[in-house]
């Protein structure tokens, strides 16, 4: 190796260690910064002082053209490296230094030399602002994005709550019984349904007023959830009419649970003003069969809930009770 192509080798590494010295402290590769770290790794001043304010004011110090222009290869090579993510960004200005450098290594002009260099120093601090900017950039667009799937998950759950009692109200009804039913049938578990129906409301309304029947509503739904397990999910199915999706459950333990809630609404009427309002409910009740969908488990409950009512109302009814009843 000659001793020529040997120094140059050692500039070269000196580069390096002086360009990643820079990343380390967070500093821009400007020239000056880039000359005071060269000057303390390899003792040597740099071949180009970058302590001088204009380029065209250190044209005399430029003494080895070729060192120097291995020295800006090296930085550059090294800047590309860790600039190499953002290609798309960057591809115009990585060109702009590529040609600057085909240009640097076939001129000997010191005059042109610096004129280049000061190109390729210009598009490297554009190139650093561009990293600096686009990842602030994608700081702050991944905070809009995580706040607004935030916002959107909350005004979706929002959505399908009824806002007067809190239970899911009929958007997404259909699908999650889907869901349920397939969930029930992959599993080979069982999975039973109740439709349920306050008794003579109309007279709780005309009795004690619209506002009286809205907290009667209320009431049921939080009773409801005081006997549901969590993974029980309740519907208002229209005014005073509610569905039950009850997960992992045989028609025996969703005739007990539903006998339960009887039970608990009949021991705690709604207070209201000086006195106690009561209410009854009458259910229908019905457990998947290997064929069920939706809709033929609602039409089963359905008929138990009419039969419930036409038989006096305050009672839980199956298909299993009443196979043959006409209806
Ligand atoms: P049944 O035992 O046959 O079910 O009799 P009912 O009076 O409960 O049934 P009906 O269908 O005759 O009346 C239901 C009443 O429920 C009529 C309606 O004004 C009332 N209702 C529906 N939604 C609401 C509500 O959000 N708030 C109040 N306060 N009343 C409601
Ligand atoms: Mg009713
Ligand atoms: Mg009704």
């Amino acid at each position: 190796m000659s001793d020529k192509t040997s120094q140059s080798k050692q500039t070269a590494e000196t580069a390096r260690k002086a360009l990643y010295l820079l990343t380390e402290r967070g500093l821009s590769p400007s020239p000056e910064n880039y000359a005071a770290v060269y000057h303390e790794i390899s003792g040597d001043e740099l071949p180009i002082s970058g302590k001088a304010p204009s380029p065209l004011s250190t044209e005399q110090k430029i003494d080895n053209d070729r060192e120097l222009i291995s020295l800006v290869l090296t930085l550059i090579s090294a800047a590309s490296e860790q600039t190499g993510q953002l290609a798309s960004n960057l591809g115009e200005k990585n060109r702009n230094i590529e040609s600057s450098v085909q240009a640097l290594e076939k001129t000997d002009e010191k005059q042109e030399i610096l004129g280049i260099l000061q190109i390729i120093s210009a598009t490297a601090r554009s190139i650093q602002d561009s990293v600096e900017n686009t990842s602030q950039e994608l700081i702050s667009t991944r905070s809009a994005l995580e706040e607004m799937r935030a916002e959107l998950q909350e005004t979706r759950s929002q959505l399908m709550l009824d806002p007067l009692t809190g239970a899911r109200n009929r958007f997404g009804m259909d699908i999650t019984m889907g869901q349920e039913i397939s969930r029930a049938k992959r599993a080979r578990s069982a999975f039973s349904i109740a439709l349920l129906d306050l008794d003579f409301f109309k007279d709780i309304n005309d009795t004690y007023g619209h506002a009286a029947g809205d907290l009667m509503l209320q009431h049921f739904t939080q009773l409801s959830r005081s006997v549901l397990r969590e993974s029980d999910i309740l519907f208002r199915y229209g005014g005073e009419e509610f569905l039950l999706l009850l997960p992992e459950t045989e028609m025996s333990g969703a005739m007990f649970m539903l006998q339960r809630l009887q039970q608990m609404l009949a021991k705690s009427p709604l207070r209201h003003e000086q006195g106690k309002i009561s209410a009854t409910f009458s259910a229908g009740v019905t457990q998947m069969l290997p064929d069920d969908s939706g809709p033929s488990m609602l039409q089963r409950a359905d008929r138990s809930l009419y039969l419930a009512k036409t038989q006096g109302r305050n009672r839980v009814l199956n298909d299993l009770d009443t196979p043959n009843e006409p209806v």
